[in-house]
This record gives structure tokens, C-alpha cells and sequence, in this order.
């Protein structure tokens, strides 16, 4: 991936932006338990950050994925996984799709806030009792004159105690798995919808994430994106967004992993000479440093498979499948030599760990990405 003049100033614009408005507050936040994604998010709008690679009628900035994909590396530069991870949200998980398949009037209405920052998206596909399996989703939208009704419930949904509209995907015939889902636009506040509590987390803990509940919610079927049946293709294709962000977003937080744990270790004297002296640990951190350019040069190779509009489903799996892995060896490697204070909630290694948890779990399991892997190299059978 050629790295030009205009990418390093897009790093430097979202460099700036952590530094100066987030970095400063996230211990505050994460006591807290959530961040200001109003306001956060309006400045990040007015920065263009937030549509980077969205059509220009929109708002957007229309430049190509490998943008993105730089911009994402750097919000991992965030002394947190929260931040990075709502913000990657709403620009490639809840409206990927709407930018790409959305009707004009509802791309106007949905998108072009979204771009701005002044209206909050989720993405709303897992539920209580499928998160791997998306086809097994039975949240409904039936037919009701010009509306759809819904019914049904949604789990761990990101930002959604903060978002404005929920991007929902819903079964909305009886045909095939993959054939009878659509995508729809469920704006916050519709009747019949409601959010639950702030869920209690492991680690990104400023990140709202909470269960959505729909009794009977009534929208109009204009607000569906694209074609009725289409939902799961368009989510498929929404999801090699999300994962070569989420993959990008980790490199930052990996070289942040190992870049304190330098600074540590120097300073810290054991048997009266720097912790960093002793060979074992200098040899583990320049294995955690190749690791992690190894992780960078597939997202980037993945990136440019994208770009060049190839089909990147093998090459996303193989970067979201890397980045899940290092981020369970990489901090939980360097949390050890910070010995007892990485055992301390208030360290950043301590942090980071909790955080990076997530990475092998959410937008599809590691096991999940193997699988896609194996049945693209022929040797698992499709389902
Ligand atoms: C903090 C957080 C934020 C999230 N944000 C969102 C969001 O904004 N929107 C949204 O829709 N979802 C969100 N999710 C949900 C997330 O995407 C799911 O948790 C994830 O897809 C895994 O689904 P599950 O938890 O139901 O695990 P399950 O499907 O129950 O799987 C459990 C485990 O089984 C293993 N496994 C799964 N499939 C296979 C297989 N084929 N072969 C072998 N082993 C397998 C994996 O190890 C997996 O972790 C979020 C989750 C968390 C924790």
C-alpha cells in the first residue's frame, strides 16, 4: 500500500485529534462509564474524519479505503479501545451499506448526519441467542400496509444508549437464511423501542454498549436498505469493513502495548540494574514488534485487494484472525513484566489487556474467521 503526502496528513489530523480531545479525558470516561459521542463526534465531523471514504453528495470526503484504513490505524494510537471502537461504528459498521445501497432520501437523512456528527448510529445484529451464527437472528419485520412491524431484541449493540438510529437487521419473509433478511433503519425515540441499562464489561468501559428491545416498533418501508431479502449479502459485505477497521485500529494499540512496557521496564530497577537489561524481555518485545509489522503488512495487503474492488472476504478473515490473536498475547505478554502494577486496574498495560480482550470475541469469533478461512481454501464444506 503506497503511503502518500495526503495519507500521513490524514495521520496527522487524526493524531492531533486523540492527543488534544481524547487522550486527555479517557481516564474520566472510563470511571464514568461512557463518553460524550455527541459532542466527540460533531468534532469529528467537522474534521471530515467521519466519512472519509462516503460519496461527496453526502458529505463525505470520497477517498478510497486505504484512507480509512490509515485513519484507523491511528485512532489506535487512543489510550483506551472504546473510543476507536464506537467511532469505527459509525463509519464502517453501521452505514457501509447505507452509503452503498440506501435510497437517496433515506441516505440524506441517515447518512449525511452521520457523516457530519450530528446523528449517532449502531449496528444492531447480534441478539441474546445468535452472535456467531447471524443467520440464526430472529428479530421480525413483517409487512403491515406501507410499514414494517417489529419484533424482537438485540444484544450488546455498541453506542446504543447515545445513538439516534440503529441499522437492524431483521427477517423479513420465510424463504432461505441468507434470502430472508433485510436491513432497515430504525431511528431512537420510534414507539415500541427501547434500550436497556448500560451493560457491566470485562473491558471497554467507556464504550456505552447495552440490549435494544422492539414491541411492535413501526417504521415505513422506505426506510429499508436496498432490495427486501438482500440483508444478509449486504452484511456480509458490511462485515469486511468492520473487520479490516477493527484489524487496523489494534496496530497503534499493539506498538502502544509494547512502547510502555519499554519506558517501564527501563525505569524499573530489579536487583539494582533496569528491568529492561535482561535479554529475555528485550527478545520478547522485538518478537511482539515483528509480529505486530506482520499484522500491519496483511491488513495493508488486504486493503489494497479491496481497493482494487477484489474480492477481500479470505484476506479481511486472515487480518481480523491476526489481530484477535495479538491482541490476547501481545498485552496479556507485556502486562507480565509490569508485575504487580500491571496487575493494577489504573495502569495503561492493565487497561489495554482488558480492552484488547474483545478484539478474538466481537465482529466475529477467531473460530469464526478460521472457518471462513478453511471453506475458502476448499477444505471445510460449505454448510
Ligand atoms: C463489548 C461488545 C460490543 C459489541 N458490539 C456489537 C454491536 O455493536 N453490534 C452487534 O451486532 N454485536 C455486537 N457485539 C456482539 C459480538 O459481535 C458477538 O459477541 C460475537 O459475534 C460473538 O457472538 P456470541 O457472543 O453470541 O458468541 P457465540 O456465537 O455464542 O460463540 C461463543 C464462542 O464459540 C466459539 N465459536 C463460535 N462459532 C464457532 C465455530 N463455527 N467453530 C468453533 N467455535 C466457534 C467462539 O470461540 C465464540 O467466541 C458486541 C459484543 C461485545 C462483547
Amino acid at each position: 500500500m503506497l503511503i502518500t503526502h495526503e495519507h500521513e496528513e490524514l495521520r496527522r489530523t487524526t493524531r492531533n485529534f486523540i492527543e488534544k480531545e481524547v487522550n486527555p479525558f479517557v481516564a474520566e470516561w472510563e470511571a464514568a462509564g461512557i463518553f460524550p459521542a455527541r459532542e466527540l463526534f460533531r468534532k469529528m465531523g467537522n474534521l471530515g474524519l467521519l466519512g472519509i471514504t462516503k460519496p461527496e453528495a453526502w458529505g463525505g470526503i470520497n477517498l478510497d479505503f486505504s484512507y480509512e484504513v490509515v485513519f484507523a490505524e491511528e485512532m489506535g494510537s487512543a489510550l483506551c479501545g472504546s473510543i476507536p471502537m464506537a467511532v469505527g461504528v459509525q463509519t464502517n459498521m453501521c452505514t457501509p451499506a447505507l452509503a452503498l445501497h440506501g435510497s437517496d432520501e433515506l441516505r440524506a437523512e441517515f447518512l449525511a448526519p452521520a457523516i457530519s456528527g450530528d446523528r449517532i448510529g449502531s449496528i444492531a445484529v447480534s441478539e441474546p441467542g445468535a452472535g456467531s451464527d447471524v443467520a440464526g437472528i430472529t428479530t421480525a419485520a413483517r409487512k403491515d400496509g406501507g410499514d414494517y412491524l417489529i419484533n424482537g431484541s438485540k444484544m450488546w449493540i455498541t453506542n446504543a444508549t447515545q445513538a439516534d438510529f440503529f441499522c437492524v437487521l431483521a427477517n423479513t419473509g420465510n424463504g432461505h437464511k441468507h434470502h430472508n433478511k433485510s436491513l432497515i433503519i430504525v431511528p431512537a425515540g420510534t414507539p415500541g423501542l427501547s434500550v436497556g441499562t448500560r451493560l457491566k464489561k470485562m473491558g471497554m468501559r467507556s464504550s456505552d454498549t447495552a440490549q435494544v428491545f422492539f414491541d411492535h416498533v413501526r417504521v415505513p418501508q422506505r426506510f429499508r436498505i436496498g432490495e427486501e431479502g438482500m440483508g444478509f449479502t449486504y452484511q456480509m459485505e458490511q462485515f469486511q469493513e468492520e473487520r479490516l477497521f477493527a484489524a487496523a485500529i489494534v496496530i497503534k494499540t499493539l506498538e502502544n502495548c509494547i512502547n510502555s512496557t519499554i519506558d517501564y521496564t527501563r525505569e524499573r530497577s530489579v536487583y539494582g540494574k533496569p528491568l529492561l537489561n535482561k535479554q529475555v524481555i528485550q527478545f520478547q518485545l522485538a518478537e511482539m514488534q515483528v509480529e505486530t509489522e506482520a499484522l500491519r503488512a496483511l491488513v495493508y495487503q488486504a486493503t489494497e485487494t479491496y481497493v482494487k474492488g477484489d474480492n477481500v472476504t479470505k484476506l479481511a478473515s486472515m487480518a481480523k484472525l491476526k489481530a484477535g490473536r495479538l491482541c490476547r498475547s501481545v498485552p496479556d505478554q507485556c502486562l507480565q513484566f509490569w508485575g504487580g502494577m500491571g496487575y493494577m486496574e489504573e495502569s495503561l498495560i492493565n487497561r489495554l489487556c482488558r480492552d484488547m480482550r474483545l478484539a478474538a470475541i466481537g465482529g466475529g469469533a477467531d473460530e469464526v474467521m478460521l472457518a471462513i478461512i478453511a471453506k475458502m481454501m476448499g477444505i471445510m464444506p460449505p454448510e
